[in-house]
Formats: C-alpha cells, structure tokens, sequence
C-alpha cells in the first residue's frame, strides 16, 4: 500500500552515516488511505508525543472536513443537501475548494473538483471497482453532473458558504487532499517555532530550513520502471512545495486494458496517453498538488506546452519506445541538484 503511492522520495535521512543530532524526530503514520511522515532537526514543544498527537489531530479534523471516504465529513454532507442552498463550510476546505475552482479555471476544467460521478463509476472513489467497463450511457449520465460551473463559493460575514445548481453534484476535493494535508502540518510546525521540517504526505512535500544532518533537505523523483533505488532525478527544493502525481501506482485491469485513477471529464474516462508522472514546485502545496494532475490530464505535449506558457516549474516523465525520458521546463532547473 506505501508503495503504491511511492512517487517521491525523501534523501539524505541516512542519519546513522553521521553522528545524529539530539533534535532529529521523525513520526510516521497514515492519513487519507496513504502515509504520512514529518521529520525534523528542531526540537518540538511537548517532544514526539506531543507531536505526533498535534499532527494527527490536524489530520483528522482535515478527515472530518473533506472527505468522501467518510459519510459524515462536511463534504459528504454538502454532497447530501439540496441545490441552491448555501451550505456553510470551514476555511480550510474553502480554501481547496477556491484552489479548485482557479485550478479549474485556468486548465479549462481539466481539473475538476466535481469530477467524483466519474471517479466513483470507474471504481476509484469510496465504491467498489467496477464488473464492467461502464457503457457511453452510463459515462453521458455521470458527465452531465460534472462542472465547476455548477459549484458557487461566496465568502460571507460569517465564513464561507458553498452552493451547488445540482442537488446530484458531487465534490471530491481527494485530488487537493495531500497538499491541504502537507500545508496544515507546515503551517502547525510553523506556529510551534519549528524552522527545520520537512513534511511528507505521499506525494505532497513541504519543507523548510535544512535537514538533521545540516544539509539541504534533497528529495527523488522515483523512477516509474520501478528498480529498486533508482531515481529520475534530485530536487533541492529551497522551501517551496514539491507535488508528484503519477498514473503508473495507482490503476486496476479490467477486460484485458489498464485503467488509471485519473480521469479526464472531457472523455468521461481515464486517461491513455504516455505521460506517467508530472511534478510541480510551487509556493504552497495545495497549488502544487491541484497543477501536478491537472498536467496528468493533459498528456506529455500540452502539459508542457501549458508549463512554459504559464512558467511552471515542471518535471514530466513520459514513457517512450525507448524507455522513460523526461522533460522539464527552465523553470524547474534551478531546483535540480546535479
Ligand atoms: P492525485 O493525482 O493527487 O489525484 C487523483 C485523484 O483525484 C483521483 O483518485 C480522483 O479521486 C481525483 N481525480 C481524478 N481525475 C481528476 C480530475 N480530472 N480532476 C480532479 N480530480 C480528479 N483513499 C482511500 O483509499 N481510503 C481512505 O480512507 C481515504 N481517505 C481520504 C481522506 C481524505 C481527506 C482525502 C482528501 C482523500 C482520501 N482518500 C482515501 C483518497 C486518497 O488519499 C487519494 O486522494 C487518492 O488515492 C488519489 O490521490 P493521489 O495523490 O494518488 O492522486
């Protein structure tokens, strides 16, 4: 199950190599259906008790907020309630919500946070798989509830309030969920007086200052083909937010074809192309982790053409006769360590 959300990997924790640290902690757990792990080289308030009681805390309350895993989050429950009432919403899910609809925008709805009728038919979401590859007809009745034109944030005197024009809409905000989750533990460490961190929810990274060893926190792209060790390429990423979504860990086989997890709501179906993973570093890594499928939708061509249109710095690994290449915009160089 860790591995199969394995797309980045944390460098450089090889602490018994060097004389290790009084301050070096780490907790490891899970969260979302996936691993979380937060290391750092500050001491923590309280120690790794308190810590790991802190994280997973924040974690849960994220549950509670966003998920469509559980039927009682709040999303859950505005996926419940009927049209065209406004539905009152805690910040941090309007915050992904508001990082939806932009994303959304901007990608001409490639990234669609209400995706989740089509996730759900194709077996990706809370449901079963499917026994069937779903009919157009069944695809038609799922796209007709898809839309980001049908969701409506308005930020009130007293929070926000979300609205839908279809009482059958259904948000799936999974796609923001690491990133929502790797911002909120940043953001704790941050206001707990930590400067050295380096938080990790599976594909979603953010870090801070340097790591136990005193050196630049380094983190591997890895390798689709899988060979134990191998890496596409290092990234020192100088604070800013590390987001890797991929198509090659997370899939199922049915009739004989392979289904990938991410869906482009244009087609109704799971993508085909040869892109396998896109990588974006961006300030925060709810941005990050929106841009990086949004760029697993478009496939290896317009993905780029999209990154260096709006000067992402972008990491694509596209499967070729050959093997696995990548191409990255100049954006991104600064980060590669060589
Ligand atoms: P990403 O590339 O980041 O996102 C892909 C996911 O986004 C797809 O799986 C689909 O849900 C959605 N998606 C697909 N296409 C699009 C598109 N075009 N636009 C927008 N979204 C799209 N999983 C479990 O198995 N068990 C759990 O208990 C569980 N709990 C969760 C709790 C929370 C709060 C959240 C946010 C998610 C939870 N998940 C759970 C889902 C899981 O964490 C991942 O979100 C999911 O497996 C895909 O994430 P990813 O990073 O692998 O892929």
């Amino acid at each position: 199950m860790l591995l199969r959300f394995l797309l980045l990997t944390v460098l450089n924790l090889a602490l018994a190599a060097c004389s290790e640290p009084e301050t070096a902690l780490r907790i490891e757990g899970r969260t979302m259906g996936t691993f979380y792990a937060v290391t750092l080289a500050d001491p923590f308030p309280g120690g790794e008790k308190a810590l790991h009681q802190q994280v997973e805390a924040r974690l849960a309350q994220i549950s509670q907020e966003i998920s469509t895993y559980d039927p009682n989050s709040v999303l859950s429950r505005f996926n419940r309630s009927p049209a065209n009432t406004p539905f009152p919403i805690p910040a941090l899910m309007a915050r992904a919500v508001a990082q939806g609809i932009t994303a959304g925008q901007t990608t001409h709805g490639l990234l669609d946070v209400t995706v989740g009728p089509l996730v759900n038919l194709w077996g990706f979401g809370p449901d079963k798989r499917p026994q069937h590859t779903p009919s157009d007809a069944e695809i038609a009745a799922a796209r007709a509830r898809v839309g980001i034109d049908k969701l409506h944030l308005t930020q009130g005197k007293e929070g926000a309030l979300l609205s839908k024009s279809r009482t059958d809409l259904y948000l799936d905000l999974s796609t923001l969920g690491e990133g929502v989750g790797a911002d909120a533990i940043a953001e704790l460490l941050e206001q707990s007086g930590v400067h050295h961190y380096l938080v990790e929810i599976a594909g979603a990274v953010r870090s801070k200052g340097h790591n136990p060893n005193g050196a630049p926190w380094r983190i591997a792209i890895v390798d689709p083909s899988d060979k134990p060790g191998a890496f596409q390429a290092v990234v020192a990423p100088k604070e800013m937010a590390v987001s890797t979504a991929g198509s090659y860990r997370n899939y199922y086989e049915l009739d004989g074809k392979r289904y990938s997890h991410i869906i482009n709501p244009r087609t109704g179906k799971p993508i085909t192309h040869r892109l396998v993973s896109a990588t974006v570093i961006l300030p925060t890594a709810l941005e990050a982790d929106a841009y990086d499928t949004a760029l697993m939708v478009m496939g290896p061509e317009q993905a780029l053409t999209f990154a260096q249109k709006n000067r992402l710095a972008v990491y694509l690994i596209v499967k070729t006769d050959r093997g696995f290449e990548a191409r990255y915009t100049p954006q991104f160089t600064p980060y590669l360590v060589q």
